[in-house]
């Protein structure tokens, strides 16, 4: 086994993503009808570290919707406006087992069972102040782009796409209404919602805000502090046991490494106090997770000794 991540990192990453390149399996998400439009080959890495050093190989410049990727920052974001005892009056805390957009709440409180979630991310943008969407919207925008350490744009065609085809996820938003855990109409929360998941970022931008995370909340690049110590470690504790959704167990014995996926082909993840690497490639497993995305955090984590739980 090589020795932890060092000097000459790009070639590590090069190497890492030629061994990916091969593997071809899992399918373009397809349920939202533009996603399935991506170029499938597509596949970026980049890493930053927490003192703002980035290293990239392959298609790292490349824009794809973030998706699912934004819930773990917009979870941060409604943290930091509200603190930990607020938001989980809203959301719990616990792995679902469950597929992305399961149709879950917790029977007792009418939680949705954790923020990674559609159901818990749906409540968490309704917590992000603003009276209407356009308002949360301008919020959240404005912090994933505080992550990012760049102004982020969105994919309107994407947006529309999602809007058009997002029953399920307005019929979450509607029970968790119901259920008195929602903090606004449901329109309003998934207007909100579908903008965040339609945010444009390349796997370098994904590397920051991770590394943002890792930093403790400053983003390493622009110094900026974007959240607390206190909710850039919550954060990153529900990525450990919620971020792969019906995938979290298995993936933290295989690689260890707190992350967060998204159907439009992203990986975030991060070691903290060390870095925050993202990875693109639009080929999704059967649990919306992008196969070549694992294939490389994977290869990283098992060569360089990554695993957070390693004997060091
Ligand atoms: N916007 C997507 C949805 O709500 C996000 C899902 C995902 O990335 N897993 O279905």
């Amino acid at each position: 086994r090589t020795p932890p991540l060092g000097s000459g990192l790009s070639a590590v990453l090069d190497s890492v993503l030629e061994q990916a390149r091969p593997t071809d399996g899992g399918e373009v998400a397809g349920y939202i009808p533009e996603l399935a439009d991506e170029d499938p080959e597509q596949l970026g890495i980049a890493l930053a570290s927490v003192r703002g050093a980035v290293h990239e190989a392959g298609d790292s410049d490349a824009e794809f919707t973030i998706q699912s990727v934004s819930k773990p920052f917009v979870f941060a974001l409604a943290l930091e406006q509200s603190g930990l005892a607020a938001i989980t009056r809203h959301v719990g805390l616990e792995p679902s087992g469950e597929p992305f957009n399961a149709i879950s709440l917790e029977e007792r409180t009418g939680r949705p069972l954790n923020p990674m979630i559609n159901a818990g991310a749906i409540v968490c943008s309704s917590l992000i102040r603003g009276d209407d969407a356009a308002a949360k919207s301008g919020v959240i925008e404005a912090g994933l782009s505080a992550f990012a350490g760049r102004t982020l744009d969105v994919d309107e065609a994407v947006l529309a796409s999602e809007a058009a085809t997002g029953d399920r996820n307005r019929a979450l938003a509607h029970l968790a209404r119901a259920a008195g855990t929602l903090a606004s109409t449901a329109a309003v929360a998934t207007d909100a919602y579908f903008r965040q998941c339609s945010v444009n970022v390349t796997a370098r931008d994904l590397a920051v805000m991770a590394a943002t995370l890792a930093a403790g909340g400053v983003n390493p690049v622009t110094r900026e502090r974007v959240v607390s110590e206190d909710v850039a470690r919550w954060t990153t504790a529900v990525m450990t046991s919620c971020g792969m959704y019906d995938a979290s167990g298995e993936w933290l014995v295989r690689v260890g490494l707190p992350a967060k996926s998204g159907v439009g082909g992203g990986i975030a993840a991060l070691q903290p106090e060390q870095f925050g690497i993202g990875t693109f490639s639009p080929r999704l497993d059967a649990r919306g997770n992008s196969v070549r995305g694992i294939a490389m955090l994977e290869e990283l984590s098992e060569r360089h000794g990554l695993h957070m739980l390693e004997h060091r």
